[in-house]
């Protein structure tokens, strides 16, 4: 699979100094067929090779990282960008039931999904009903109905002779009179994309404004998956996909065509036939999944960690030479967010495993918060800090641009200048036992 062709792609720049047009032109024919063969379509492989070769000469090169590491960490993060970046959930509505209609072929498990989906709506604590809007063979609403006892939610029917548009509008009234907060809504699938299929969705949609419209992709689709997620896009439009059955010898390349032909990403994969066999998807696990965990892997994490590293120095340099400035602010404080993230996924950083969610909602709303003004500075007031502290009028204009007071504003530079103070202070401690210890 992918994994054994990537493999041997990176071994060919074992030895070599730096990435150059010519030893990367190998490792990237590798990647292309791996990618083919994974069943990722051919335009997508295309776009997903030049950016990779465009971004792996552009790099530099990092002390301590060898260059076929670079290289991996540079397709491992492509990759995950190729498939949305982050997780994305569901989205509801402020008021009155969320709808999430799925669509998808015949077969590809749309009436599991729904069960699924309510499962997990359980847990997140929102009551939900489930519609049989597949009217055209009565044991599709008897699945349905089957699947709704198992999870203990109520099943909304009209048996076959009612037509799809309006029995969803009517199970939205029902479900806003029953204060349920979300509707799952099953629809008929064809073989094949038809256009009566299509013009039924179509008019669903219409008639009750989903919040959601998830397209269900069978991972087995393969190739065709991009032109099937393309077709269903522009007929009917769509906020997401689900893709099942990743639990078959599927080779996943279904995964990397959705969020690049339809600009919306995976909200979940399903692994398994049992209710519970639903999770949300995670871009940078199936980017692993898609490297192999094996050497592979660890060559990511050692790359990731130099980096980091790199990163350090480069902030402690610019802290002893009284040059933090608002980039670097910036900087700091999308790690800790970024860090609270991953110790959520995650639960294993050393050292993090004690932060709350509690704490990582703080970091994340304290990072928008700060970025909001940050993002309202000029380039100039970013690394000059003292501009702000200077100006008033500035001040005023980053307040103003940043919908924040003009006090929020000060305090936020007057924090930049205390967290320099701090910071020097700190390094000159360090400094004086260095110097201590040197006299000794
Ligand atoms: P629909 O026609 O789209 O409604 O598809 P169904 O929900 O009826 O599912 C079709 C078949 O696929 C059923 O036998 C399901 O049990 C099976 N199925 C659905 N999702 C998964 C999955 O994630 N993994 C596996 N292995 N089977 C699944
Ligand atoms: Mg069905």
């Amino acid at each position: 699979q992918l994994t054994t062709g990537l493999e041997s792609a990176w071994n060919k720049l074992r030895g070599v100094d730096v990435l150059t047009k010519e030893n990367i032109s190998e490792p990237m024919r590798d990647i292309r067929r791996a990618l083919l063969e994974a069943d990722v379509s051919l335009p997508v492989v295309r776009r997903f090779v030049s950016s990779v070769s465009e971004k792996a000469l552009g790099a530099d090169t990092i002390r301590g990282v060898r260059p076929e590491q670079q290289l991996v960490k540079i397709v491992h993060d492509e990759l995950v960008q190729l498939m949305g970046g982050e997780v994305s959930d569901l989205v509801f509505t402020k008021s009155g039931p969320t709808v999430i209609l799925l669509a998808g072929l015949q077969g590809v498990g749309k009436t599991t999904v729904c069960a699924k989906l309510a499962f997990y709506l359980k847990k997140l604590g929102k009551s939900c009903m489930l519609v049989a809007a597949d009217v055209y063979r009565p044991a599709a609403i008897d699945q349905l109905t089957i699947l709704g006892k198992q999870v203990g939610v109520p099943v909304y029917s009209e048996g076959t002779e009612a037509k799809p548009p309006q029995i969803t509008k009517n199970a939205m009234e029902e479900a806003k009179s029953k204060n349920i907060d979300a509707i799952v809504v099953d629809t008929a699938g064809r073989l094949q994309i038809d256009k009566a299929m299509m013009d039924e969705l179509k008019e669903v949609k219409k008639a009750v404004n989903p919040t959601e419209v998830l397209l269900v992709v069978d991972a087995m689709t393969g190739q065709e998956a991009a032109a099937l997620v393309t077709t269903f896009n522009i007929e009917i439009g769509i906020t997401g996909a689900i893709l099942t059955k990743l639990d078959g010898d599927s080779r996943g390349g279904a995964a990397l065509s959705v969020k690049e032909v339809s600009g919306r990403p995976i909200k979940f994969v399903g692994r398994g036939e049992r209710l519970e066999d639903l999770e949300l998807f995670y871009p940078d696990r199936m980017a692993q999944r898609v490297l192999g965990m094996g050497d592979v892997l660890s060559f990511v994490e050692k790359a990731q960690e130099v980096m980091r590293q790199e990163e350090a120095v480069e902030l402690q340099k610019k802290i002893m030479s009284a040059k933090f400035d608002f980039n670097d602010f910036l900087k700091q404080s999308q790690n800790v967010a970024k860090m609270g993230s991953m110790s959520r996924v995650i639960g294993m950083i050393p050292g993090m495993n004690k932060v709350t969610p509690a704490q990582i909602r703080e970091a994340e709303k304290r990072l928008a918060f700060v970025e909001s003004m940050i993002n309202a500075m000029t380039a100039e007031e970013r690394e000059k800090p003292e501009l702000l502290a200077e100006s008033r009028e500035r001040r005023i204009r980053v307040a103003e641009e940043s919908g924040k007071t003009e006090q929020e504003v000060s305090q936020l530079v007057a924090q930049l200048f205390q967290m320099r103070a701090q910071m020097q202070k700190l390094m000159g401690m360090v400094q004086g036992q260095e110097a201590i210890a040197g006299m000794g």
